[in-house]
């Protein structure tokens, strides 16, 4: 079991509370701010007692023998009250003293000046020292005490019977007074530091309490192996993603993870082996998730993963791969390398049920289903899902490899200048051989390859490739063609993606200026100075940049400034319809004017017939490509296509 400095803490607080009361002063009341200690009482009891024995000397020495008879009476109840104390019944003790003093007050009172005597100025300092002790009863009874023998030498003051008024001479009274002033200075100074130390001692337990009270949520909250949180909180934070949820429209993932041969490792390995496990687990979990997402350890072996604010469900792909990868490496328990798998059963709200019960168990239902479909596997509660999901990683795991194997290659489709009747140049398009299923489509796999993160190495690849064969048509004497490159908006948020473009221009010798990129205008909806400063470092290779399906995306046009862009590819979906809609024509004819405002020359793709690219040429646009002159052909084909000319 851990025994964390809390419990202690819990158990130093519980014992502290359970302390027997040290000083029930009367039996009424229980509040007490001044816990008065034996020493104390001693100290009280010593101090006064000093100061009586002393005015009964002073009373011998002066023949005031009644005096002296009451001073030496107060000394005999102190010395019955350290008798007491030393005894430890402090309780008896205490009481004693407040009545040995307040005998002694009013004696001194009688035998003294009466009402004019010094003695009744102690009064007050009497009654605040039992009103600290936190005796009720006993302050009450004294102050009527006080009370009761200030009436009475009053009363007998005036019926003559008080015993005639002496008067001191002025040294004694001097004496008197002095004492009186220091003796309360004394004993208001020990309540003082009492209860300064009572204060103190009250925050500190007070804080201790906050620790402990911190401690304990958090032990009630988290699992006590991994620190992760437990199924509680896992709830917990489920319920909160399910009402965010419901006020943001995102979608919300329960991924419900089970290892699939723990049991195995604990039996044969034994529990600490398990435990270390299921601890690496936990950290390799957590460590490829974001942070705003949640791993709970909802018992044994079986986690469950949050995914909150998700746009669309294809983000729930990109973290079952992550998942899935941290169980492709072995983990080292004991010094043995232990390779584990996972079950998981994935679902979704809202479509999938909308609270934290039903998710939950649907989670887990999906999860057996993945158990008895071979283990180390993944299942959606929803079945459709699993195709989709199945098919990305698929995709992804297949271009993992496409690029070393060759499976990647790329064709051009030319670009024609239509004033010029020839081909100025193409554009470079990815093609995908899969050996098992064939031609895949760059619409399907850039996405995924955007999703895993390959589309990096992917797309330095298609630039390197892209300059290579330009500079050699170049060599071929093919005359100044040039090479369009589309490039994803991720590889436009890469810090060193100008590096990237020059060490493709350098390595193949193609100069700057033969190489265009074509953003899409979804990759400038972050219009970020970062972004303006990336393009302007492409920029100063020489290298164009063109805005690719323009018309289909950002309303804003302000970048086009901006950004010194060079070319719109107005979209296909406008060029389709040119003949057909009057819409769309209008549409072609303002963007072609637009761009001759600022400019910028215009290409118009997917010009499929005679009809539509007369009409563009009607309309002013210079460049067009499109199945009217060639699809996309191998790299040979393209040569092939501009050696002949045949259009
Ligand atoms: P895109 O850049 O707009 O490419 C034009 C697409 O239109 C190409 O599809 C091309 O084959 C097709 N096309 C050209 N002329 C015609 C026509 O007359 N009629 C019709 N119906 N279609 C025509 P493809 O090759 O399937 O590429 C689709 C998209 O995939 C591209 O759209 C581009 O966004 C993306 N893509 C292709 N290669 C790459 C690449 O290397 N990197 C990145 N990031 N994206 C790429
Ligand atoms: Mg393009
Ligand atoms: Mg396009």
């Amino acid at each position: 079991m851990v025994v964390s400095p809390c419990t202690a803490d819990v158990h130093t607080h519980a014992e502290t509370m359970a302390r027997p009361d040290p000083m029930p002063v009367d039996g009424g009341v229980s509040w007490r701010p001044l816990a008065l200690d034996a020493l104390r009482v001693r100290q009280i009891a010593w101090v006064v007692l000093s100061v009586f024995g002393a005015l009964a000397l002073v009373n011998v020495f002066r023949e005031r023998w009644m005096s002296a008879v009451f001073d030496a009476g107060v000394v005999a109840l102190l010395l019955l009250t350290l008798w007491r104390n030393a005894r430890g019944q402090s309780t008896q003790a205490i009481q004693l003293m407040v009545l040995s003093l307040a005998l002694g007050l009013a004696a001194l009172m009688f035998a003294g000046q009466g009402l004019y005597d010094e003695a009744p100025m102690a009064y007050p300092t009497l009654v605040v020292l039992a009103a600290m002790l936190g005796a009720r009863r006993l302050t009450r009874a004294l102050v009527l005490f006080l009370l009761a023998s200030l009436v009475l030498v009053f009363v007998l003051d005036q019926n003559g019977i008080l015993p005639s008024i002496q008067d001191s001479p002025p040294w004694i009274r001097l004496a008197e007074l002095a004492l009186i002033l220091l003796v309360t200075w004394m004993l208001v100074q020990m309540i003082s530091n009492d209860l300064t130390q009572a204060i103190a001692q009250l925050e500190s337990e007070k804080r201790a309490l906050l620790v402990s009270r911190q401690e304990i949520e958090r032990l009630v909250h988290s699992d006590a192996l991994t620190g992760l949180p437990n199924r509680l909180l896992g709830r917990d934070r489920l319920e909160q993603l399910l009402v965010q949820r419901v006020e943001d429209g995102r979608i919300v993932a329960v991924v419900f993870l089970d290892l699939d041969n723990f049991k195995t490792i604990n039996d044969s390995l034994g529990h600490a082996a398990g435990d270390a496990l299921l601890l690496q687990v936990a950290v390799k979990l957590r460590s490829v998730l974001r942070d705003t997402d949640t791993v709970a350890r909802i018992s044994g072996d079986e986690f469950v993963i949050l995914l909150g604010n998700l746009k669309s469900e294809h983000g729930i792909a990109t973290v079952i791969t992550k998942l899935t990868r941290v169980f492709r490496e072995a983990f080292n328990v004991n010094g043995m390398d232990v390779l584990v798998t996972a079950s998981m059963g994935i679902t979704v709200s809202p479509r999938d049920g909308e609270d934290v019960d039903r998710l939950l168990k649907n989670a887990d239902l999906a999860m057996y289903d993945a158990k008895e479909s071979g283990r180390n596997t993944f299942r959606f509660f929803n079945t459709g899902m699993n195709d989709s999901v199945a098919e990305q990683l698929h995709l992804a795991a297949g271009l993992r490899t496409a690029l070393g194997n060759g499976e990647l290659c790329l064709h051009y489709q030319p670009q024609i200048d239509f004033e010029a009747g020839r081909i100025v140049g193409a554009e470079a398009l990815l093609r995908w051989q899969h050996p098992e299923r064939g031609f895949i489509p760059p619409a399907t796999f850039i996405p995924v390859a955007e999703r895993c993160g390959l589309i990096h190495e992917i797309g330095d690849w298609v630039l390197r490739q892209a300059c290579l064969d330009a500079q050699s048509w170049r060599e071929q004497g093919l005359g100044d063609l040039t090479v369009a490159v589309n490039v994803s908006p991720l590889q436009l948020r890469r810090e060193d993606f100008d590096v990237v473009v020059a060490t493709a221009l350098a390595a193949s010798g193609l100069p700057g200026d033969a190489l265009e990129l074509e953003l899409t205008e979804s990759s400038l909806v972050l219009d970020t100075r970062d972004l303006v400063d990336m393009l302007q470092r492409v920029r100063r290779h020489g290298v164009r940049i063109a805005i690719d399906d323009f018309g289909t995306g950002y309303s804003n046009l302000g970048y086009l400034r901006r950004l010194s862009v060079h070319r719109l590819k107005i979209d296909r979906s406008f060029v389709d319809r040119i003949c057909a809609d009057a819409n769309d024509e209008a549409l072609v004819r303002a963007i072609v004017e637009m761009a001759h405002c600022l400019n910028l020359s215009v290409v118009a793709e997917g010009v499929e017939d005679a009809a539509a690219l007369q009409r563009l040429r009607e309309l002013g646009c210079e460049f067009g490509q499109g199945y009217y002159w060639s699809p996309a052909v191998p790299e040979v084909d393209f040569v092939t296509l501009v050696r002949t000319k045949v259009l």
